[in-house]
């Protein structure tokens, strides 16, 4: 089994446990100690309607608070309602909240301990791709508010993180591209897990995912762990994410197809300004794709590219571009200078 502990600032540790069936073998012994106020469980409608019998028989009596799927209802509304549940229920300071669900039920319930009594533990069980591989490591909590996206919310690490690829098997084809777009991420940032991924027949295969799952959770922890607020390193998990978060306000592709996108893009970029190992470009280039299956291609309105909040010196952009295998740069531009080298980057690959 692996196990990670992520201190942050050496004071909170947060353990994360992955493999198949450790939902039960976690869960079961701690449902004493959830029933009568010690605990509730947050999950999202589908995940309810697919995993319910699962959740009776191992958790049964455990008060279960349900907000409806979708990343719509990711809001102040919904974190209050679940506030409200958790006082109906009795929790106390030392009760916990299991958050069972995507990275919408792991942002909400996350937040929602952070707040309760100001702060009880969080249990999260990922059951996305993406929320295993990205979300639940990290400690990153938020709802939308007045049409931005995480504009509330707060750095809080969750006292355990359940990663089970059981939950994998229920997953839409488009849920799993999703979270491989972070994985190909992780991937550019990690040379050992880059040959991995080139090396796989076929990267939609469960039983290959649930391999590479704790390579990766292991992955974003040793890059949290030395920078859990955000201060430089963590920076490079923004990989992508510039050009991808364009993207993605201007397109209906997916937070991960927009992510790969933007490793397309950024990748070229980067051979614009840097000494770029080309092999492993082109290597990073057919990963994309694959993974893609020559879906949609991307519209492009990059002028929404300034409203990134990570961009933080005006007119500028910041990002974070690959270079080689596990190695990346930091690259700033003024804001027309990107416009201009992303529009005939688009030309070339669009
Ligand atoms: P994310 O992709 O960021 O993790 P969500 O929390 O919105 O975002 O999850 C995406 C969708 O997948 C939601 O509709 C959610 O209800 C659904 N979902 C979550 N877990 C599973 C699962 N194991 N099987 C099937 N659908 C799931
Ligand atoms: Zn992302």
């Amino acid at each position: 089994m692996k196990r990670f502990v992520i201190r942050e600032r050496d004071t909170r540790e947060s353990v994360v446990v992955c493999r198949k069936n450790i939902f039960s073998a976690e869960l079961a012994p701690m449902r004493g100690e959830l029933l009568g106020g010690g605990g509730i469980l947050f999950t999202d409608s589908n995940v309810y309607a697919l995993y319910k019998p699962l959740l009776e028989k191992y958790l049964g009596g455990v008060p279960v608070f349900v907000m409806p799927a979708g990343e719509a209802h990711k809001n102040e509304e919904t974190l209050f309602k679940l506030l409200k549940g958790m006082q109906e229920a009795k929790l106390r300071r030392n009760s916990r909240l299991i958050a069972l669900g995507g990275g919408v039920v792991g942002d909400v319930g996350g937040l929602a301990a952070s707040l309760y009594m100001r702060g009880i533990s969080c249990v999260q069980v990922p059951t996305t791709l993406l929320a295993q591989v990205d979300s639940s490591v990290g400690g990153k909590t938020a709802v939308d508010f007045g049409g931005v996206k995480n504009l509330i919310g707060a750095f809080s690490q969750p006292a355990r993180v359940i990663a089970d690829p059981l939950f994998l098997e229920t997953l839409p084809r488009r849920e799993l591209k999703c979270g491989l777009g972070e994985i190909v991420k992780h991937g550019a940032l990690s040379a050992p897990l880059f040959e991995t991924l080139t090396a796989a027949p076929d990267l939609f295969d469960l039983g290959f995912l649930a391999k590479i799952v704790p390579e990766n959770i292991a992955f974003k922890a040793s890059v949290v762990r030395r920078d859990p607020r955000e201060k430089g390193l963590r920076r490079c998990l923004n990989l992508g994410h510039t050009t991808g978060h364009a993207i993605e306000l201007c397109s209906d592709l997916s937070h991960g197809e927009c992510v790969l996108w933007g490793l397309l893009f950024e990748s070229r970029l980067a051979a614009r300004h840097f000494d770029t190992d080309k092999a492993f470009s082109d290597a990073l280039t057919s990963l994309c794709f694959r993974v893609l299956e020559g879906g949609e291609r991307p519209p492009l309105d990059l002028r929404k590219a300034l409203l990134d909040k990570k961009n933080t010196s005006s007119g500028a952009v910041t990002l974070a571009v690959p270079v080689a295998a596990g190695q990346f740069e930091i690259l700033e531009l003024p804001f027309a200078r990107y416009e201009e080298e992303i529009g005939r980057i688009a030309e070339e690959l669009c």
